[in-house]
């Protein structure tokens, strides 16, 4: 499994069967979340995104049956701030740093587009941005509340199982909810999606499908909750989610999707203390606390006992792990990363070429390679796993052994034109960027020295593992 996740690291794809095989078997969890920690720090850096939260209504036409203020439920006791206050709310997370204000609510129609718009247009006033989580909506409102500024966009497919999706949202379409996350992105709204962890009768097959679907949207942002029954719901006697699959769920979307923002859901402190730092340590890379009135918060209870954000603690807690919190907006692929800047996602088309050339390329061996290659193969140098022609990206490389990033590129006299070279600076500019140590030798060397060449490949593995 082992090779899955390795793959997974530098191809950020993996089929169904190996999704599954992966969420099943807990022996590599560890190296699951310290891979996906990696890559989260190569692509998004180590600052944590802030987003504060302005729940501005409790009242909800729909009657999700997970959720403690859906419709029917008729124990909570609703409210719908007014536009000052929401104004107000936003002008103290501006003045307290935020640069993200997210506008959630349950479906209330009260709030129509352009009174929205109006919402959104006073808070653009200020340099931040702003996302919204107001459920579905028809095309062309949503176009009015992106012309109106708001640059995000959340709404969670929640699952991508269309029985159980219909089972858990009565009266609700799954087509339609897919119909409103592609006008979202054609829009030009980043657009966040996400699932629950736990549902009943969920199967690790349809969440492995859920992660699938992250990546066929190319969502800019996924939120992972699990499951937290909520006693005043259909699911009372259910269990909890289980919040090491939801960890794990969240590392495999950092595997696939490497650039975008993935929360650590407040649902996963709320299982455990350390959830949210655990899921910070797999992957995620955003924080979403809640600013709204204390008086308001109780009553926007989707599940119990939720709980808040102590930003000492948060501070604290951070640094403890290395993370600091960021003073950005936090779109989408702007870090200061270099590796956001340099990544380029292989189209699935691309990646199809690049497997047949390097078919071709593996039986057209030079001389050289194929002497570099009777010594490493079959583990037989330092018992690593070499693979030869191998594509990376939208490049092949010669040799690469995945678990130590290293590439070994045998080089003949054609690498000496001015043409060559530049394209060479590229390939190794995209690779070390993409975090892989690049050896370059001339195929002379492999003739003349070739225990020379696998000394100085022995030292720079010493050096990487020091
Ligand atoms: S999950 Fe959202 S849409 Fe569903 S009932 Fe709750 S607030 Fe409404």
């Amino acid at each position: 499994m082992q090779k899955l996740i390795d793959k997974a690291k530098v191809e950020h794809t993996l089929s169904k069967s190996e999704i599954v095989e992966i969420l099943k078997d807990n022996s590599l969890n560890d190296y699951l979340f310290k891979t996906a920690d990696e890559i989260r720090k190569n692509y998004t850096g180590d600052e944590v995104y802030l987003r504060a939260l302005i729940e501005f209504s409790n009242i909800c036409r729909c009657d999700c049956k997970y959720c403690g203020i859906r419709r029917d439920n008729k124990n909570v006791s609703r409210y719908r701030l007014k536009k000052d206050e929401i104004l107000k709310l936003a002008d103290f997370a501006v003045q307290s740093g935020y640069k993200t204000i997210v506008l959630q609510s349950g479906e209330d129609m009260f709030f129509t587009a352009e009174y929205l718009a109006e919402i959104i247009k006073e808070i653009k006033q200020n340099d931040v941005a702003v996302t919204l989580s107001i459920g579905e909506r028809t095309f062309d409102e949503y176009k009015i509340l992106k012309e109106a500024g708001a640059d995000r966009f959340l709404l969670r497919i929640e699952t991508t199982d269309e029985n159980l999706y219909k089972k858990m949202h009565p009266g609700m379409s799954f087509e339609n909810r897919k119909r409103c996350l592609y006008d979202l992105k054609s829009l030009g709204f980043e657009t966040g999606t996400g699932s629950l962890v736990g549902l009943p009768e969920q199967t690790v097959e349809s969440l492995a499908d859920d992660i699938l679907f992250y990546k066929e949207l190319n969502a800019d942002m996924v939120g992972i909750g699990p499951l937290i029954v909520h006693p005043e719901t259909p699911l009372k006697d259910e269990k909890n989610g289980d919040l090491i699959l939801a960890i794990k769920v969240l590392a495999l979307t950092r595997l696939l999707l490497p650039d975008i923002n993935i929360p650590a859901t407040t649902a996963m402190e709320t299982l455990h203390p350390q959830g949210r730092i655990w899921a910070l340590q797999a992957g995620a890379n955003v924080i979403m606390p809640n600013v709204t009135f204390e008086k308001c918060r109780k009553n926007y209870e989707i599940y119990p006992d939720k709980v808040s954000v102590d930003y000492s603690k948060l501070e604290r807690d951070l640094k403890q792990i290395g993370r600091t919190i960021s003073k950005k907006h936090g779109f989408r692929g702007n870090s200061d990363s270099p590796l956001t800047r340099h990544f380029v996602p292989p189209s699935p088309a691309g990646r199809g070429k690049n497997n047949n050339i390097a078919k071709t390329l593996r039986k057209n061996v030079t001389p050289q390679e194929l002497k570099f290659w009777n010594i490493v193969r079959n583990n037989k140098f330092q018992n690593l796993k070499f693979k030869r022609q191998y594509p990376i990206g939208k490049y092949i490389v010669d040799f690469v052994v995945i678990e130590k990033m290293l590439v070994i590129e045998l080089d003949g006299g054609g690498h000496n034109t001015n043409n060559q070279q530049k394209y060479d600076e590229e390939r190794t500019q995209y690779l070390t960027s993409r975090g892989f140590k690049i050896l370059r030798f001339w195929n002379d060397e492999i003739d003349k020295n070739i225990e020379g060449v696998f000394e100085k490949i022995s030292n720079v593995l010493q050096k990487k593992g020091e």
